[in-house]
């Protein structure tokens, strides 16, 4: 579906997209394949167009949260290798087949369960054991007194009929965090894991074809664990710290326009619970932008959006619809003037640290009303709106 009205719209740079991963495959190396994580709609910019460029490009493999969002990529003609990361229920097993998508094996229950599955059906589920190696979330249990255990349950599932154990791999928690603890952590995370496989490998006489751990802060921070595929989210949208650090650019820019222009005398209170009064004549801009479009209410009378001719501080609390900022001394912002909520003018960064979150969750927080403008060679190519009609 199309949008046809500019009211907030998200750029999506799809050209950024590719030499972000050209960027970070030039950084991999070119024996190291690449797994590009596109879960929750590809952190907010679309996963189809994300998917699609991605496997233009030459991406290997993509990464999905649900089952749902793996048939939305088959449904629309994406063909590439897809891993399910989260929980899909065994009766769901056929589909996964059918439609050669990759799961995840996070612990003994479930190898049973899709072996039997797989096996009823005669056929072979493609899937990717995951390993708790520290994360303390999905994935088989190996830290100390269960490394044994760990061992035995992984290499029983990889002798299991009807599964074909292709990958294994494992999440890290603290990779993206400073400090020497952290990253002692994430090299214990690490050590666990390549001891767990080499077991694993000894006792069943099979090697797994792609090993993999690399999140966004090991891609930036630790090379040694790209083993045979990286497997970056945050860093391919060009957030954080480390995308600037290695030259990458945001992929998504929000716009909004201004509808309204007021100008209200000194001592005015400006929205609900009037939080923010004027103290002197002031011209105040109304954006039709506000929670439900995925600004984050927190971020009320504390932020700053950015004008052609500057900054315009946010003031008052943000409405559901509508958020309000002043252009007192911006002459050249008029109705109609477009502002940059967040992109390479005012940086996401910034606002997630303001509203004491992560970029993840601005970009995840766009929400469906907000259509996505896709451009390529610098052109608009679509314009997609994510509503019912
Ligand atoms: C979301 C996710 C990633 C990507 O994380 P980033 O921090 O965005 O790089 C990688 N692996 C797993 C298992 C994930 O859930």
């Amino acid at each position: 579906m199309e949008s046809t009205l500019k009211r907030t719209w998200a750029e999506i740079d799809l050209d950024i997209l590719e030499s972000n991963y050209r960027k970070l495959r030039e950084k991999t190396g070119q024996d190291v394949k690449f797994l590009g994580v596109v879960k929750a709609d590809a952190y907010g910019h679309g996963a189809i167009m994300v998917s699609k460029t991605l496997e233009k490009a030459g991406a290997d493999y993509l990464a999905v949260s649900s089952i749902d969002e793996a048939m939305e990529l088959r449904l629309n003609g994406i063909t590439m290798p897809v891993l399910i990361l989260g929980h899909t229920p065994m009766e769901q097993v056929e589909r996964l087949i059918e439609y050669n998508i990759t799961q995840a094996v996070t612990c003994k229950a479930k190898a049973v369960e899709y072996s039997a599955e797989a096996a009823r059906l005669g056929k072979t589920l493609k899937v990717h054991m995951k390993v708790d190696t520290g994360m303390s979330r999905l994935g088989y249990l190996c830290e100390g007194e269960y490394f044994d255990t760990g061992v035995n349950g992984i290499a029983e599932a990889v002798n299991m009929p009807g599964l074909d154990a292709e990958g294994i791999f494992t999440h890290f928690a603290v990779s993206d965090e400073p400090g020497e603890e952290c990253e002692a952590y994430t090299k214990h995370q690490f050590k666990l894991f390549t001891d767990l496989i080499g077991q694993v490998e000894k006792k069943t006489g099979r090697k797994f074809r792609i090993r993999h751990c690399a999140n966004t802060g090991a891609v930036a921070r630790y090379p040694e664990t790209y083993l045979d595929m990286v497997r970056p989210g945050l860093l391919l949208y060009g957030y954080g710290e480390f995308a600037a650090e290695l030259g990458l650019k945001p992929v998504m820019t929000l716009k909004t326009n201004i509808s309204t222009i007021k100008t209200y005398p000194a001592g005015t209170a400006v929205s609900y619970g009037g939080i923010f009064k004027t103290e002197h004549k002031t011209r105040v801009g109304v954006l039709p932008y506000g929670y439900a479009d995925g600004f984050f209410r927190a971020l009320s009378n504390k932020c700053s959006l950015m004008t052609a001719a500057g900054p315009a501080r946010q003031i008052g609390k943000i409405c559901m619809d509508m958020c309000m900022i002043d252009i007192s001394d911006m002459r050249g912002v008029t109705v109609g003037s477009e502002i940059e909520i967040f992109g390479q003018k005012n940086p996401i960064e910034t606002l997630a640290e303001i509203a004491g979150t992560i970029p993840y969750e601005l970009t995840c927080a766009v929400s469906k009303r907000v259509p996505r403008d896709y451009i390529k060679n610098g052109e608009l190519i679509g314009k997609e709106l994510m509503l019912r009609m």
